[in-house]
Parts: C-alpha cells; sequence; structure tokens
C-alpha cells in the first residue's frame, strides 16, 4: 500500500509481546506508517532502545521517576522525543490530533482509560488488550458508536471471525450467521494428568505450545480463562449472545476461528500463529499488507484436529460464560479476580489449581451491577480485587495486598514474539 504520508501510530504497551509484533509490521512498511508514540510500564531500556530506532514524538513511561531518567538520557543524546508519565500521559497520546491509529497492547485493566480515550477521539484503534473490553463492554461499545472511531481486533480468533463476516456487520442475523466457532488450541495441560495439575509451575505454565506472549495472558491459556475472556470479548465485538458461540478446541493453531453461515458455509481464517497477520491485517484494513509470516504449507502442517473442551478440567470457560450470562458488573469481576488470581499463581502464592477457585468464590460473594458509568465500571473492579485479596488471605493465608498486577515486564524469556 502507497499513501502521501504516513500515518502516524501510537503503540500503546510498545515493549510487550504484541507491541514488539507491532513494530516489527511498522518498520516493514516506513512509508505507509510512522511511529508517534511508544509506551510502557517497565524495560524502561528497551522502550529507549525502541526511541532511538523509530523517533516517535512521546515516549510514555508509567512511573514519573522513571520518565525523568529517561528525560535527562535523551537530553544527554539529543533525542527529540519527549518524555510524559502516568496514565494521563497514555490518554494524550492515545487522543492526540495528530494520531491516525492506535495499538492497544497494554496487558489488564490499566488498558481501559487510554484505550477508551482512543476511542472517544475517534482514531482507528487496534484491540490487543481485550480485557478493557471485557470489564467495561457495554461502555466500550457505546462511546464507540458515538465516536467516529473504528475498532479492529488483533486477538487473532476476533481478528479471523471478523475476516469470515461481511463489513460492516452489525446484526448477525441479518447477515445469514447461523454462529460463531471460536476456536482455542487448549493450553499446554489439555491432555495433562488432572491429578498433576496442582504441581504445575509458572514457567510450565507459560510454556505454550503454539504461541509466544506475555505471562498474564500465557497463564489465562493454560486454565482456558483466555477462551472465556475471548467469549466474552466475541459477544461484545459482534453483537453476539452467549447462545451464537460455540468454543471449539482446535490443538494445531491454524484455524484461528470459524462462521458458520444459514446456507451450510462454514467459512475459516488460517494461517501460521503468529501475530503479525493480525496486525498487518487490522493496520492496513481493507488493504493487505506485508507481515514478514510465511505462507502456510498445508501439506507440512498435515492434520486439524478439532474436539470439544472440557470444562471439568477448565472450569474458567464455565465461569465466564456464566458471567455473560449474567451481565452487568459480572464479566467485570471476573476479569478483576482473574488479574489476581494470576499473579498470585506467578508470585507463587496461589496454586494453578487455586485460580478457578478463586474467582468462582470473588464471583459468589459479589453483587451483579448495571455498568452505568466509568465510576461504577471502576468501583466494582476495585471491589473485585479487594474481595479477590480476602479469598486469598482465607485460601492461602497473604496477607500483602499486593497482588495483582500482571506486568511481565523483564520475565518474559523469549522477546520476539507471535
Ligand atoms: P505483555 O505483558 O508482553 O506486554 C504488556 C505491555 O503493557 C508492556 O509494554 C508493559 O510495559 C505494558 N504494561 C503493563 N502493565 C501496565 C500498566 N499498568 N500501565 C501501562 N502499561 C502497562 O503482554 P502481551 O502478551 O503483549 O499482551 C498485551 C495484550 O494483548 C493483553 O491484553 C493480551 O491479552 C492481548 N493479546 C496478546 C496476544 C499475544 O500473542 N501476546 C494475543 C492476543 C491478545
Ligand atoms: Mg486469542
Amino acid at each position: 500500500m502507497q499513501t502521501m504520508t504516513p500515518q502516524p501510530v501510537c503503540v500503546l504497551g510498545s515493549t510487550g509481546s504484541i507491541g514488539v509484533s507491532t513494530l516489527d509490521v511498522l518498520a516493514r512498511h516506513p512509508q505507509d506508517y510512522s511511529v508517534f508514540a511508544l509506551t510502557a510500564r517497565e524495560r524502561v531500556a528497551e522502550l529507549a532502545q525502541q526511541c532511538r530506532r523509530f523517533r516517535p514524538r512521546y515516549a510514555v513511561v508509567l512511573e514519573a521517576e522513571k520518565a525523568a531518567q529517561l528525560r535527562r538520557d535523551f537530553a544527554a543524546e539529543g533525542l527529540v522525543t519527549e518524555v510524559l508519565s502516568g496514565v494521563e500521559g497514555l490518554c494524550q497520546v492515545a487522543s492526540a490530533p495528530e494520531v491516525s491509529i492506535v495499538m492497544a497492547a497494554i496487558v489488564g485493566a490499566a488498558g481501559l482509560k487510554p484505550t477508551l480515550a482512543a476511542v472517544q477521539a475517534g482514531k482507528k484503534v487496534l484491540l490487543a488488550n481485550k480485557e478493557s473490553l471485557v470489564m467495561a463492554g457495554p461502555l466500550f461499545m457505546s462511546a464507540l458508536a458515538q465516536s467516529d472511531a473504528s475498532l479492529l481486533p488483533i486477538d487473532s480468533e476476533h481478528n479471523a471471525i471478523f475476516q469470515c463476516l461481511p463489513y460492516p456487520c452489525d446484526n448477525l442475523v441479518e447477515a445469514g450467521v447461523e454462529r460463531i466457532l471460536l476456536t482455542g488450541s487448549g493450553g499446554p495441560f489439555r491432555t495433562a494428568d488432572p491429578e498433576s495439575l496442582h504441581r504445575v509451575t509458572p514457567d510450565e505454565a507459560c510454556n505454550h505450545p503454539n504461541w509466544s506472549m506475555g505471562r498474564k495472558i500465557s497463564v489465562d491459556s493454560a486454565t482456558m480463562m483466555n477462551k472465556g475472556l475471548e467469549f466474552i470479548e466475541a459477544c461484545y465485538l459482534f453483537h453476539a449472545a452467549p447462545a451464537d458461540i460455540q468454543v471449539v478446541v482446535h490443538p494445531q493453531s491454524i484455524v484461528h476461528s470459524m462462521v458458520q453461515y444459514r446456507d451450510g458455509s462454514l467459512l475459516a481464517q488460517m494461517g501460521n500463529p503468529d501475530m503479525r497477520t493480525p496486525i498487518a491485517h487490522a493496520l492496513a484494513f481493507p488493504q493487505r499488507i506485508d507481515s514478514g509470516v510465511s505462507a502456510l504449507d498445508l501439506i507440512a502442517a498435515g492434520r486439524l484436529d478439532f474436539e470439544a473442551p472440557d470444562e471439568t478440567r477448565f472450569p474458567c470457560l464455565r465461569l465466564a460464560r456464566e458471567a455473560m450470562e449474567q451481565g452487568g458488573s459480572a464479566p467485570t469481576v471476573l476479569n478483576a479476580a482473574n488479574e489476581v488470581a494470576v499473579a498470585a499463581f506467578l508470585e507463587g502464592k496461589l496454586p494453578f489449581t487455586g485460580i478457578a477457585g478463586l474467582i468462582e468464590k470473588v464471583m459468589d460473594s459479589t453483587n451483579r451491577v448495571e455498568l452505568a458509568d466509568l465510576e461504577v465500571v471502576e468501583r466494582a473492579d476495585r471491589e473485585a480485587r479487594a474481595r479477590a485479596q480476602e479469598v486469598l488471605s482465607e485460601l492461602c493465608g497473604v496477607h500483602d495486598g499486593g497482588v495483582g498486577d500482571n506486568s511481565d515486564d523483564g520475565q518474559r524469556p523469549q522477546t520476539r514474539s507471535m
């Protein structure tokens, strides 16, 4: 694709797995895209390297002290990148008038405010941060409807569904869709002996068979909460009822999801499991650009298997479906409890098999409210995290209250993402 002036892109979470893959795709198309802003919470040295390479107008670091240090470093080097800090800095770069495209790739609830700011400012928003949609779906979708923004899914499954639907598609019935088939690999423990799961270590849980990702989403994949969050994400993105979506386990991660039509057609999007494909698709939509991903060799792949998910082994999938059926703040509570549980597991404070139990206890002891505005969402999120900390103390005697932050900066073994 050739355009006259490159489109300025803001990459929220540029040091993460999706952020690094996004920069890889952008670097292949310097005439079409420029980097306007890069942001990170930690791994500031890596952010600085990215700034030296892409020379963005802004860099944003969460903490003020780290931002001040980076500012001094850049001044000494004569680098023009201006350094901002905090959530305000993130919202500022996500909604800046100069920006055309925002990649929302912060992990967890922390991504909500800057992603919403980008939507409200009418940007083309590339949504990787599924947690923001799960925790605030109705608000998020109404902000989208009231703005000129467009939302393009980056999650490989949702990107696949998007590709298999007509565009635009506001009504599945009118489009002749019978159901959406959301595929998932089943994670690293699909066939493991259930008795062995309580001994699983964080590194084992993060060792996904097909994808290299940040640690939070890797644990979510191992519990299949990732598929649960994606189930909720798909309901909001595609205006689907829970009954319209069927989860199908597909261990090879080659079919990224499917759409079943009334006439018997089943459309699938396939490709090698590499996030640069959905990133390139969403960046250039409706054009197609090179992503750096090699073509899928079906003969080498050999076979494609499909099976039903085992909700006894993976209760998180059931919990997510129930949360979506309950509506209101139930998905907000589910997401918050999951973030606390996953962080506790990664810190060695909760066994792998305790994750679902903790979430269920929080869900069972929290009232549902309607998500009237952002304040209600934030209160529901805060209260669910506090309740999750209490349950954690009851279960494991953890009292420090510091669990619940899923940034994996500095811990992920592979920097090259897929
Ligand atoms: P990651 O942990 O590798 O990267 C997260 C990024 O967010 C980092 O740049 C980090 O510095 C930043 N960050 C973390 N906490 C922050 C905070 N409190 N404030 C501001 N910035 C913060 O995560 P990832 O694997 O790249 O995933 C990012 C998002 O994309 C997640 O929501 C995930 O579910 C989604 N996603 C990822 C993949 C994948 O292949 N990695 C696939 C589909 C969807
Ligand atoms: Mg996915």
